[in-house]
This record gives C-alpha cells, sequence and structure tokens, in this order.
C-alpha cells in the first residue's frame, strides 16, 4: 500500500497567537467592548497565520495541516459542544459557550482541571443517561472550509471519543454507579455522523485518543475503533495518543481497521507497533512538552526502529511557546527583565515554529546540537532528611506565643493595577531599580498595616514583588533563563511564561529575605516567610531533559534550603514552602507513582529539614481531595498545612500536625459571612484538637480586591473570636 499520508506533519499548534491577540480579544468581549462577531474574526485571522506560517515552514502536503485544533476556550469543551453535551442550565445564556466555561448570571461553570500531565487545564463536560448527544460538526467543518479557502487541505482534529467520555463527568442527578463511559454507543453513533459529515471534504480525520497511554480502557477502544472503521462513509482516521507509552492499547486498536496510528515515541518505542505494519505510523519525535532542539540521529534512530512512515510532534504543540524569533539579539544594556536569553542556550531551544521546522528537516540532514552548555553537576543520594520529632519541635515553637486557632493567609495580598504598571515600567527601564524597590516596601508597610488593623495573627508580606510564584525565584537563580515573549496557554485566556531550568542550579544570593526583614521591621506580630517549594518550581519551569527530574529539582531544594537558613538568620520564625503541584507531577501511570513521591517527598524535606526546630514550617497546597498524595502530603513533615477547603470525605484530623482547611474559597468574590465560617470551624474541630486547627484562606488573595479581602478577612477573624471563645 502507498501511503497517502503525508510526510511530516504536527498533531496541533498554540492558538492563543503569537501576540495573545485571543486572550486579548477574550478580555475585550467578555468586558462588552467588542462583540461575538469581532472576536470571530481575531480567530479567524489567528487560524488564518497559523496555516500560512506552517506551510511556510514546509507542512505544504495535503493533510499536512491540522485543523480544528484552533478553540476560542479550550478543545474538551468544542468536543462536548460537537457531540451535543450542552447542559440545559446553559442554554439560555446570552453565549451558551462561554457560560459553560466562565459561568453566567446565577450558573456555575463547569469545573475545570488538568490536561493529563501537563499545565494546560480542561472544562470537564457533563454527560449523564438522558444527555441528549447528536452531531453538531460546524466547527470542523467550518474551519476545514475556511482553510481550504485559503488554499490549503487540512487535517480535521477530533478529540475521540473514548477520551471525551473517560474525561467528562456524570451530570448531576445521575444514578449511584452512572459513568460517562456507559454512554458509548450513543457518543459513536453521534461520532459515525461526524465522520460522515467530514468525508469527502476531508481525506484524513485524527482523532486524539490520549487516554491510550493511561491504565486500563482496552475493550472500550476495541469496541469504539472496530465501529468507526467499520463506517460505510468515513475519511482515512489517524488515530493519536501521547504523553506516554501507548504500548498497551496497541493491540485492541490494531484489530480495528484504523487506517493509522501517531505515537509518541519521545517515551520509547511502544510494544505492538508492528501490528500496524503497512499501515501509516506517525513518529512523534519532536517533543511538543519541552522546548529543546531534537537531536536528529536520535530521532531517526527511533523512527526506523518504530517503522515511521511520517514525522511528527510527540503531541500538539500547544504546550510550547510559539517562537524563538524576538528573544534572541536583544542589546545587552536592557534591564534583567528585558535581556535576552544567552546565544549559547538559544541556539539549544526550539519553541513550537523551530519544531515545525525540525519535523521538516528531520526528512533531510539537519545539525545535530550540541550538548547543554553547563554539564551537569553529578547529583547526590537521595535521602529522606528529617527534623526533629514533632513533638519537640511543638514545644520549641511555643514561645512564638499564638492563640488557639491562628488567623493567617496563604501568602499573596492583591496585586494591584499601580503594582503591575510599576512592575512593567522597572522592567522596560522607566523606572528607576531604587524607586520599584521603594515603592514595593511602602506595599508591605500597608499590607502589614491592613492585616494589623484586621487582626490576623501571623502576617504575610503580600509578595508584592512577584510576577508569578515560579518566575520569580526563577529569576533569581542561576541555572534558569526567562523569556520575553514565551507564552503558554494554561487555560482560557490564562497563559504563563515558564522559565527554563538549563544550567545547573544555584542562589547566588538571598532572595525574598529582604522582603520579610521589611515585613518583621514593621510590626511585633509574627511574619510568615513565603518560598516556592521545589517541586512546584520545576513543575512549572521547562526543565533540562538531559537529566532526570529528580536530581534537578534536589539541585533546586538546595538553594531553598539556602533561602530558609537565611530567613532563620533574619529572625523569621514561621516559613511557609508552597508546594500546589506536587500532585501535578503524579505520573499518568499508576506503576510510576510511588517512584515519583519519594523523591518529591525527599526534595521538599531536603529544603526545609535544616530549620531548626524552633522554625515552624508551613506548606499550602491548592486542593484536599488529595487522594493518592494524601500520604505524601503527611510525609512532608510540615508544622502546619494549609489546604482547599476541606470537601466530605477527606480526612484532615489524620494529619497528627498543624492544619488550615481553607475556610472560604477566594476564586469567587462572593465574601463569606461569619456564621458559615464558624460553622466550618465547629466542623474541624470535631476531628482536629483545638491546638493544631489553623484559620486560612484556601488560597492566596493575589487575584481579589481589597475590598473584598477586607471584608472576608473581617468575618473570618470574628467568626475565629466567637469559636475561640468555645473551646478555650
Ligand atoms: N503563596 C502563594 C500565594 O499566596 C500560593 C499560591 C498557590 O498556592 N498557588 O499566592
Ligand atoms: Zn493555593
Amino acid at each position: 500500500m502507498t501511503h497517502d499520508f503525508p510526510a511530516s506533519t504536527v498533531l496541533g499548534f498554540p492558538r492563543i497567537g503569537p501576540d495573545r491577540e485571543l486572550k486579548h480579544a477574550l478580555e475585550d468581549y467578555w468586558a462588552g467592548r467588542i462583540d461575538r462577531a469581532a472576536l470571530e474574526e481575531t480567530g479567524r485571522s489567528l487560524r488564518a497565520g497559523t496555516w500560512r506560517r506552517l506551510h511556510e515552514l514546509g507542512l505544504r502536503e495535503p493533510g499536512a495541516l491540522p485543523s480544528n485544533t484552533f478553540s476560542l476556550y479550550d478543545h474538551v469543551l468544542d468536543a462536548a459542544v460537537m457531540a451535543g453535551a450542552v447542559p440545559q442550565r446553559y442554554r439560555d445564556a446570552p453565549d451558551p459557550y462561554f457560560a459553560m466555561a466562565r459561568g453566567a448570571d446565577g450558573v456555575a461553570p463547569l469545573r475545570m482541571t488538568k490536561w493529563f500531565d501537563t499545565n494546560y487545564h480542561y472544562i470537564v463536560p457533563e454527560i449523564g443517561p438522558r444527555t441528549a448527544l447528536r452531531a453538531v460538526p460546524d466547527k470542523p467543518l467550518a474551519e476545514l472550509h475556511e482553510a481550504r479557502e485559503l488554499g490549503y487541505a487540512t487535517r480535521p482534529v477530533l478529540l475521540g471519543p473514548v477520551t471525551l467520555l473517560r474525561l467528562a463527568q456524570a451530570a448531576p442527578g445521575a444514578p449511584a454507579g452512572f459513568t460517562p463511559l456507559d454512554r458509548l454507543d450513543d457518543l459513536l453513533h453521534v461520532y459515525g455522523e461526524l465522520l460522515s459529515a467530514l468525508a469527502g471534504h476531508a481525506a484524513w480525520v485524527q482523532l486524539d485518543e490520549p487516554v491510550l497511554v493511561t491504565d486500563g480502557g482496552s475493550p472500550a477502544v476495541r469496541h469504539a475503533y472496530r465501529r468507526l472503521a467499520g463506517l460505510e462513509r468515513r475519511p482515512k482516521l489517524l488515530v493519536a495518543s501521547y504523553f506516554g507509552d501507548a504500548g498497551d492499547a496497541l493491540p485492541a486498536l490494531a484489530v480495528a481497521p484504523v487506517d493509522g496510528v501517531a505515537v509518541d515515541l519521545t517515551h520509547g518505542v511502544p510494544r505492538h507497533l508492528e501490528l500496524f505494519e503497512g499501515r501509516t505510523v506517525v513518529g512523534g519525535v519532536v517533543s511538543g512538552r519541552n522546548v529543546w532542539r531534537t537531536d536528529p540521529d536520535a530521532a531517526r534512530a527511533l523512527l526506523a526502529a518504530a517503522g515511521a512512515t511520517a514525522v511528527g510532534t510527540s503531541c500538539s504543540l500547544l504546550h510550547v511557546p510559539y517562537t524563538l524569533r524576538g528573544e534572541q539579539d536583544l542589546s545587552p544594556a536592557l534591564p534583567s527583565e528585558l535581556a535576552s536569553l544567552p546565544s549559547e542556550l538559544a541556539s539549544r531551544l526550539a519553541f513550537a515554529e523551530e519544531k515545525v521546522a525540525e519535523v521538516v528537516a528531520l526528512a533531510g540532514l539537519g545539525p545535530k546540537p550540541g550538548p547543554l552548555p553547563v554539564p551537569p553537576r553529578a547529583a547526590g543520594p537521595v535521602r529522606t532528611e528529617s527534623r526533629g520529632a514533632y513533638e519537640a519541635r511543638a514545644a520549641a515553637q511555643r514561645d512564638l506565643g499564638l492563640p488557639a486557632l491562628p488567623v493567617t493567609t496563604i501568602g499573596s495580598f492583591p496585586q494591584t493595577g499601580e503594582l503591575r504598571a510599576a512592575r512593567s515600567a522597572a522592567a522596560a527601564g522607566r523606572l528607576a531599580p531604587a524607586e520599584y524597590e521603594a515603592r514595593i516596601e511602602a506595599e508591605i508597610a500597608r499590607v502589614i498595616g491592613e492585616q494589623e488593623r484586621l487582626g490576623l495573627d501571623v502576617l504575610v508580606h503580600g509578595e508584592p514583588e512577584r510576577n508569578d510564584m515560579v518566575q520569580y525565584f526563577a529569576e533569581h537563580l542561576d541555572g534558569f533563563a526567562v523569556t520575553r515573549n514565551g507564552w503558554v496557554q494554561s487555560y482560557g485566556s490564562r497563559c504563563t511564561r515558564p522559565p527554563i531550568l538549563y544550567g545547573d542550579v544555584s542562589r547566588p544570593a538571598p532572595i525574598t529575605v529582604r522582603w520579610a526583614a521589611h515585613a518583621r521591621s514593621l510590626t511585633r506580630r509574627p511574619v510568615k516567610g513565603m518560598l516556592t517549594g521545589p517541586v512546584t518550581i520545576v513543575a512549572w519551569s521547562f526543565v533540562r531533559a538531559d537529566r532526570p527530574l529528580r536530581d534537578v529539582t534536589l539541585q533546586v531544594a538546595d538553594a531553598i534550603r539556602e533561602e530558609v537558613a537565611d530567613l532563620e538568620a533574619a529572625g523569621i520564625r514561621i516559613i511557609q514552602v508552597d508546594e500546589p503541584a506536587l500532585r501535578e507531577l503524579l505520573p499518568l501511570r499508576r506503576e510510576e507513582r510511588a517512584e515519583y513521591l519519594a523523591w518529591a517527598v525527599a526534595a521538599y524535606r531536603r529544603a526545609t529539614s535544616g530549620a531548626a526546630d524552633a522554625t515552624q514550617i508551613h506548606t499550602h497546597l491548592c486542593y484536599s481531595d488529595a487522594g493518592e498524595v494524601l500520604e505524601a502530603i503527611d510525609a512532608l513533615d510540615a508544622d502546619v498545612t494549609s489546604i482547599e477547603a476541606a470537601r466530605s470525605g477527606f480526612a484532615v484530623g489524620a494529619f497528627g500536625r498543624g492544619i488550615g482547611p481553607g475556610v472560604y474559597d477566594i476564586h469567587s468574590p462572593r465574601i463569606p459571612d461569619r456564621e458559615e465560617i464558624a460553622a466550618r470551624l465547629r466542623a474541624a474541630l470535631r476531628t482536629i484538637p483545638p491546638e493544631r486547627l489553623w484559620v486560612n484562606p484556601d488560597c492566596g488573595l493575589k487575584t481579589r480586591t481589597y475590598d473584598e479581602v477586607r471584608a472576608a478577612l473581617t468575618n473570618v477573624v470574628e467568626a475565629t473570636r466567637t469559636v475561640r471563645e468555645s473551646v478555650s
């Protein structure tokens, strides 16, 4: 059989816009500054720009360009809409699509959660036994025609039916025991209609099934693809799996006569790939997850071993920034935030556009990238270090003089417009460093004053100096580089600029000490120092790929350990080391999780175990349905752990040390009332002794306004006073 599939392709491309055009248009639309038509126009021009650029870069064959990979908000939400899964309560909203994504008057949005083990978040579709599933092929068809008019024959990309159902949640009111996968046959009927609507317009359709790399699911896959491949009228089917090794699921897929598979070869060559001999095999050798150039020799060896008939990316390029153009050749006189990437680093990097060029070049002979400029420092053995026994620590910390049920916050206070403006002025050189620092100090003074007036027991400096809890540390550690415009979509309109960890990590100078010390000088109450933990720093960065993540994380832990020591030396007796990403890095396969958790815990303890018994170590995590990581959280051995509002079933009482289950949700502007907070505290006191219960919001306050923060914290403090009286 000849392979009419193109020789090279990408599974998807960033869509937020090279200059975050989509973000700005979305924000304008939500604020009522532009209408839906203007928003759609931005989408159209971004899609046209992407196809044009990919074509210029060499994806020229029919079917090489993907379509329907653009989204105004999220591709999983798009797939739900395409299958008719729009819950009734959103249908009358002025804009049902954005009502599902962001809520509308009186209707909460659909839940959002992490897309596999990436930092992208998707909207969780809701499917119940009676959800009226039906084919709505408008979007893929429209994009296909739009591209055709521009002269491009594209390959529509749809989220596959098994992944869609596995990611969906049961609609409210569904009977116990129902799971969305129970609707597989109905959904396959819908996909049958979608595929026949696309037949005749596109030669190939790509169905994305990343669940193939997770545990279980083969029977559903076999059933689904037998049925879809058996359709009378359909395009050729390319089933794409990514984010891991799909080996276990390949036999189930191979028995269905699908026309090809795209496999992620960055995790090695999956077993059973030979079952696809004679069919299209797209070898995903160019990583869509990291920012490093691909070694062409290694890539070619993998392609050969896999028997690949086409070259591709391991997954969509959604997870990397657009381009390196503009990151180099900047004037060295610019202040640090605008400094260019070191040239020896830039020559090793590939963002989305450069990766497309790599895919294309892998057919020819590209130059081999050299090793990273800094050879890795040998990693020490992984030991899980310990502090003194908790009881001894608690005794040594008694002179902190804290009341029962101490009230504190998670660290950040509102980031005002003036602060952000000052930061960009400083970065652009329009505000002298000394002037910028004076403004930060003034802000700290204001935050301390606010907290004293509110009557909080443990104060924070408020984190006004931080653009982001990871980037700020990356900018102050050696071994990291930051980009100017390397934005990656996190969800909807939200983007982050992940730092690049490329060298040996070390801390040339204290990072937070001056701010914490300044805060401490302004008050007699204890001030809590605020650090980001090593696991979170690596989880939210692009990390060098030439050494184990564990070793890199331990290096970061050493830097944080030095910072802890310097905070202690500056008289800071309470230090919080945040690890909101502890669960995020959890491997997709169950069998790999224990090993990960062991080194993650070891890294956290390396960062914190140098602290004296009299220093109180806090940690913070942004969730309470911690399930599998519960034991690991306990093993962090922090004196106090703050977590998101304890939902039913979370055994906070099982923690043998201090615990602060968030008493209200900071993600919403709603002000919690006193009675509700008091009720939560009383409920917590049923399983937690008063000397171990802490009172705090469930996360940082940076996205809230001062009015909201004042009103909410006033109620928190008063509710705590009432409950305190009843326990003492
Ligand atoms: N200390 C950080 C803050 O308050 C924690 C943020 C987080 O948990 N993501 O903003
Ligand atoms: Zn949090």
